[in-house]
């Protein structure tokens, strides 16, 4: 059992606080695992290069070893000696898209571990845009792999506290740098012969890669209701973002979406089933006798993504056995929101 140390830095100036950050990289440089947050979730990092720090987050997190690691960088130049080559479209979506919450898929070089791309030959990249992220990657001066700093299938961490609660006495330390900006991970590109498709959705949406390169496509795996079809992202294809009641999903009309909802919660009242509802602002009034938690308004698909994993996990802590939730349109930042839903509920989508 670790002792894992906690310490506070400002998230808009954390040079504030830079004896807890070359305490952080100092923990790295000796290949330790240090918790960060970025403008998405908070990440679990460790240095990208090293076979024998990478091998400590696999561990930490339970996650299995096939399912790569995003890696971190703090310059947009950064990234040459961690790939075979950057095609024009990859240089076109950094220009737009870094820093920020866009990771990059392209072949590796042979400096990048196979431990860190889970066996492939491909490696993902990411410039991240949040201070303390990028203040912590250059006090290193070396890559830093993070995958989301939660245990393996459960929600992401959008607080310091959740990365505490799940992964504490496990990793040496946790940068508390408050909440993240977006709650929701970044959207996965691979770049191949400058074709992009995306592997997971995110905060940078499809229209908004559009914009700058033809041609977007969305891996089949994606578009399909169910966990049978093979996802390109290795990560893809595992139980994740699960809190420990069972999540239902309701879709259709949102009238009938929310009689559905309170038929369901009256029966598990009659039958002593401690549920809930995530409801938003629109509908959160019609679920007065029943437990009720809002996640925003249906019209700011942004803010639902920043509230979506810290209401899953407050489920957990209200020991709810039953959550049903009001569907949102695949649209725009809707799809990476739905596409997270789907997983937290294994699939299983009421159509009313
Ligand atoms: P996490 O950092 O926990 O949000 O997970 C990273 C995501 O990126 C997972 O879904 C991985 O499977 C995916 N990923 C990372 N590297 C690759 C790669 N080389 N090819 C395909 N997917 C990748
Ligand atoms: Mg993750």
């Amino acid at each position: 059992m670790l002792n894992t140390i906690l310490e506070k830095v400002d998230s808009s100036n954390p040079s504030l606080n830079i004896v807890a950050l070359k305490k952080a990289a100092n923990i790295l440089k000796n290949d330790g695992l240090v918790a960060f947050p970025t403008e998405t979730v908070y990440g679990l990092g460790a240095n990208a290069l090293r076979e024998e720090a990478v091998k400590k987050i696999y561990i930490a997190k339970g996650r299995p070893s096939d399912n790569p690691l995003i890696v971190h960088i703090a310059d947009k130049n950064h990234i040459y000696p961690l790939v075979d080559s950057v095609p024009k479209t990859a240089l076109i979506l950094m220009d737009k898209f870094w820093p920020g919450a866009l990771t990059i898929i392209l072949k590796k070089s042979s400096i990048i571990p196979k431990t860190t791309s889970g066996g492939l030959d491909t490696v993902a990249i990411r410039m991240p845009s949040n201070k303390i992220a990028l203040a912590l990657i250059k006090e290193c001066g070396f890559p830093i792999a993070a995958p989301s700093a939660n245990t393996s299938t459960k929600p992401s961490p959008t607080l310091a506290s959740h990365v505490l609660k799940d992964l504490n006495g496990k990793i040496d330390m946790i940068i508390d740098g408050g909440s993240c900006d977006f709650g929701i991970e970044s959207t996965v590109v691979e770049v191949n012969n400058n074709n992009v498709t995306i592997l997971r959705p995110g905060s940078i949406t499809k229209e908004m890669l559009e914009s700058v390169v033809e041609n977007v496509a969305i891996d089949k795996a994606l578009l399909n209701n169910n966990s049978n079809i093979l996802a390109k992202s290795p990560g893809m294809k595992y139980k994740h973002y699960a809190p420990l009641g069972d999540v239902f999903i309701v879709d259709g009309d949102i009238n009938n979406i929310v009689k559905y909802i309170i038929n369901c919660l009256s029966n598990d009242k009659i039958n002593n089933i401690n549920s809930v509802v995530i409801a938003s602002d629109e509908t959160i009034n019609n679920y007065s006798s029943f437990n009720a938690l809002n996640i925003g308004s249906r019209e700011n698909l942004d803010l639902i993504a920043k509230n979506l994993f810290n209401i899953l996990r407050e489920c957990d802590k209200l020991n709810i056995d039953k959550i049903y939730i009001e569907s949102f349109l695949e649209q725009g930042v809707g799809l990476a929101v739905m596409n997270r839903l789907k997983k937290a509920a294994g699939y299983k989508i009421i159509k009313v």
